[in-house]
């Protein structure tokens, strides 16, 4: 090859390696971060809290041009079209007259109730409205319109203090309720609500619902039992709550809560066919009709909870996303997954944001395809050093994309995935834990 056409092909090159790297928007977040307390990680009983590690050393490709170039790039996907107008579902678990008897050991799921009294006037003071079960039926199955800034309140478990603690709050602010219950533990009278509690609750109007038999988290059973035991438990889990409460308190439960909002296609599809109709996870984040009504997001409500985290509850609303990977409640194998997704509404592109659990993780972003992407990888070297290992723990992670439209509304999407074991054919004292709430 001579000098010259040596030459050219340097020259092509280096234009085509810019030409493709302005085509990308690159996001590098600057740590500290601050991550809203909204998006913090519900963890299960063992080992699903995130642990990855900050995204600090991570080498992502960028170009000075990039910026300059992506607001005059047209897209190819049309925006989302769907319904629009969200609403909210809180998640409570306990609540504790006098959170300061506790010192350092209060649980993060006992909520105070001079807090919980705080969050029902701030509902009443800012219009927002809370809806029964019915209401939210009517809407979503029958288009019927629920009123301005709807929002579903819900306790799971069935804790005592449901009753002596949260319910005069809720009477004294008239509003209804959905108690997600799971029947070993009101089986077996322990610290939990009486059925004169219940009774009690139905008969102010509050909605009986399941939260299954005895409140497994029915992934990790899935991973260790054997599939002939799994397809025995899995329907009498779910089937149980529903012939339970109808003979007790004689209503038909129509709504599950998934246990530590874990799901996945098998829990999923068993949920339908036992005939539920809407099911909750803990995904935070708004609803609308575009969410599926079997895998419904939920704010938890964990103690301590700022003034300012619970108002901005009520900010956002959904942002549509497609060809999310990994799925929405996949089971994957790999502890260094690609986190990918397309972002269907018209956002500014250097509003968005990616957490995995609370971590904010870099990202690429095309802005034609509209493609978001986050390959975690395993340490590696990197020119003269080691880039930090990402790889993700076993468990359940969650993913949330934030970002803001160009009317200036916040909106985000909060999906979940899950890493197997490797190996769990053993019993583990890991099960034990998942077995009680005690850790509530
Ligand atoms: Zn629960």
């Amino acid at each position: 090859m001579g000098l010259k056409a040596g030459l050219r092909l340097w020259l092509l090159l280096v234009l085509l390696l810019v030409a493709s790297a302005a085509a990308y928007i690159t996001f590098k977040p600057e740590l500290p971060f601050s991550v809203p307390a909204a998006l913090m990680v519900v963890s299960e009983p063992a080992s699903v809290t995130p642990t990855m590690s900050p995204v600090s050393g991570v080498v992502v490709e960028s170009s000075p041009l990039a910026s300059t170039n992506a607001e005059t790039l047209v897209s190819t996907v049309g925006p989302a079209s769907e319904d629009d107008s969200p609403f909210v579902v809180l998640c409570y678990h306990r609540f504790v007259v006098h959170p300061e008897n506790f010192k350092e050991k209060l649980s993060e799921y006992r909520f105070p109730q001079a807090e919980f009294r705080w969050q029902m006037q701030y509902l009443k003071d800012h219009g927002i409205t809370p809806i029964s079960m019915t209401q939210l039926k009517d809407y979503w199955f029958g288009g019927k319109p629920l009123p301005a800034k709807p929002v579903l309140l819900t306790f799971d478990d069935g804790f005592r203090s449901l009753y002596d603690v949260m319910f005069p709050v809720l009477k004294e602010f008239k509003y209804p309720g959905v108690l997600f219950i799971y029947t070993d533990f009101i089986r077996d009278q322990g610290d939990s609500l009486t059925l004169d509690d219940i009774k009690a609750m139905q008969n102010y109007g509050m909605d009986l619902e399941s939260h299954t038999k005895s409140h497994l988290n029915l992934g990790y059973v899935e991973e260790k039992k054997s599939a002939k035991d799994y397809a025995r438990l899995l329907p009498l889990e779910l089937s149980d709550p529903v012939t339970y409460i109808q003979k007790e308190f004689g209503v038909t439960p129509t709504t599950l809560a998934y246990p530590y909002g874990v799901y996945n296609d098998d829990i999923v599809n068993e949920t339908q066919r036992e005939n539920y109709q809407l099911a909750f996870t803990v995904n935070p984040g708004p609803n609308d009709r575009t969410v599926p009504a079997l895998k419904l997001k939920r704010d938890l409500i964990l103690n301590p909870m700022s003034h300012e985290t619970f108002a901005a509850l009520f900010e956002p609303r959904v942002l549509h996303l497609d060809h999310i990977q990994p799925g929405d409640g996949e089971f994957i194998e790999s502890h260094t997954p690609t986190i990918s997704m397309v972002i269907k509404d018209d956002v500014d592109y250097k509003s968005i944001r990616l957490f995995v659990g609370t971590a904010p993780c870099s990202y690429r972003y095309d802005p034609k395809t509209r493609e978001l992407k986050h390959q975690f990888h395993k340490a590696m070297k990197s020119g003269d050093h080691y880039l930090k290992d990402q790889s993700l723990k076993s468990g359940g992670h969650f993913v949330t994309v934030e970002a803001k439209d160009f009317n200036g509304v916040k909106r985000n999407c909060t999906w979940y995935f899950r890493i197997k074991h490797s190996g769990l054919n053993v019993a583990t004292k890991k099960e034990d834990r998942m077995k009680g709430v005690d850790d509530k």
